[in-house]
């Protein structure tokens, strides 16, 4: 059996558990190489923390890439130019690679600039030092209209703007500034979560208006002035004191170079096994697009980059080994739901479900909160 190479695009959460696990499968003769631009790590649900102020500095979350190599796996720090899936060759600034494997993991890349005045006007709740400029900017809040803003759909986390509103409700309360303070959520989503069905939707805008936080679904944002504080929206305006967004997403533009994007925006893959249409090339995470029954796609989250990685490894070892690949993704996944007060929900399901998703909501509890910052701690020890 010939020596093989397994690429590994992208060092996030799917390249990352991707690596880790192909690394405890194949013998050491094969190699295990991601290419990953950043020199470090950090799960993006520590933003949330960033912003109420739990967490002091982005830093306290990152790990240094520069540790994989003591794990059996290479790390090309570099930025990816170029892909050729038929011949599974990616080329970089630090030179090129071809691979026997190669496993897309590139991600979803943040673009504010898809709404006028949007990257101007909001403070991004997806960027680390957004979050920290939404915690000063609610630390000096004295009352006014804060709106929370979903520009495009999809994007990372479903669930992300709704726990953002909770907290922001959470912070103004301590603060004594909730009464002279409106929060309201504006997304193109008709639900709040709508993959997840229409209980868990009404049971998250019952929760909102619990709290007195305004939902404006199906609302899509045509530009935000940043001089006059307003959201031109298609049929209405609103105006602004804090602005906090969550930016259109897109495949990183070598995935649209390499046209490895359908009409979606998104990469194609089996629902089960995560192969594209390349014999060999795999594609997991946010990077991805699978359609489910119902016509809608599986959200975007971590949780599903990790189980996809899980399959793609066990398939990748088992063929590197001569076997049949028999590992299947089989779309469940679940999610902790922030509601502020040291509380969380959760939603858990199969996404694959026919004829819908069957997923549940559990109601808020410290427990899940708790397991929400253990399930960081635990990804950090497993990958780095
Ligand atoms: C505020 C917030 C809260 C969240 N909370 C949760 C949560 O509670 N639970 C959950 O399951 N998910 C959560 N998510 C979503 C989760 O972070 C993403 O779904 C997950 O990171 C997707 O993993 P991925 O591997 O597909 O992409 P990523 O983790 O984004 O990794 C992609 C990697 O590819 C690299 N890359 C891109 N282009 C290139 C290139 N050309 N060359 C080299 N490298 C490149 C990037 O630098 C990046 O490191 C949250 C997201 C946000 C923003």
């Amino acid at each position: 059996m010939s020596n093989k190479t397994i690429l590994i695009l992208g060092g996030g959460i799917g390249g990352l558990a991707a690596a880790t696990r192909l690394r405890r499968l194949l013998a050491p003769e094969h190699r295990v190489v991601v290419i990953e631009k950043n020199a470090t790590f950090a799960l993006r649900m520590a933003n949330l923390w960033l912003m109420t102020g739990d967490r002091a500095r982005p830093e306290e979350g990152e790990r240094n890439l520069s540790r994989l190599p003591e794990c059996g796996i290479e790390w090309v720090e570099a930025e990816i130019e170029t892909i050729e899936p038929d011949s599974r060759m990616v080329k970089t600034r630090a030179g090129d690679f071809t691979g026997d494997h190669l496993v897309i993991a590139l991600g979803a890349e943040r673009h504010p600039q898809a709404v006028p005045g949007f990257a101007e006007a909001a403070l991004d709740l997806y960027e680390a030092q957004g979050a920290l400029a939404i915690r000063r900017a609610l630390e000096a809040f004295d009352g006014g209209r804060v709106v929370i803003v979903v520009a495009r759909t999809p994007f990372s986390c479903p669930s992300a703007p709704y726990e953002a509103a909770f907290l922001i409700d959470m912070v103004l309360r301590r603060r004594g500034v909730r009464k002279k303070s409106q929060i309201a959520v504006y997304t193109p989503e008709d639900l709040p979560m709508p993959v997840a069905g229409a209980e868990v939707g009404a049971a998250l805008v019952q929760m909102l208006e619990a709290r007195g936080i305004e939902f404006h679904p199906e609302q899509i944002v045509m530009r935000v002035e940043p001089v006059s504080h307003t959201l031109r929206f298609e049929l209405e305006d609103t105006k602004f004191d804090l602005l906090v967004g969550v930016p259109a997403h897109r495949v990183p533009a070598v995935i649209r170079q390499a046209k490895l994007a359908d009409a979606s925006g998104w990469v194609p893959v089996e629902p089960d096994t995560l192969q594209t249409r390349h014999p060999g090339v795999y594609a997991i995470g946010d990077v991805t697009s699978i359609r489910l029954p119902i016509g809608m796609y599986l959200p975007k989250a971590g949780v599903f980059a990790d189980e996809e990685a899980r399959v793609v490894a066990e398939n990748i070892a088992a063929e590197v080994a001569g076997k049949a690949p028999a590992s299947r993704f089989n779309g469940h996944g679940f999610c902790y739901i922030e509601v502020g007060d040291d509380m969380a929900a959760y939603g858990a399901g199969n996404f694959y479900g026919i004829p819908a998703p069957i997923v549940t909501l559990e109601p808020p509890s410290p427990r899940y909160r708790l397991e929400k910052h253990e399930m960081e701690r635990t990804a950090q020890s497993l990958w780095l």
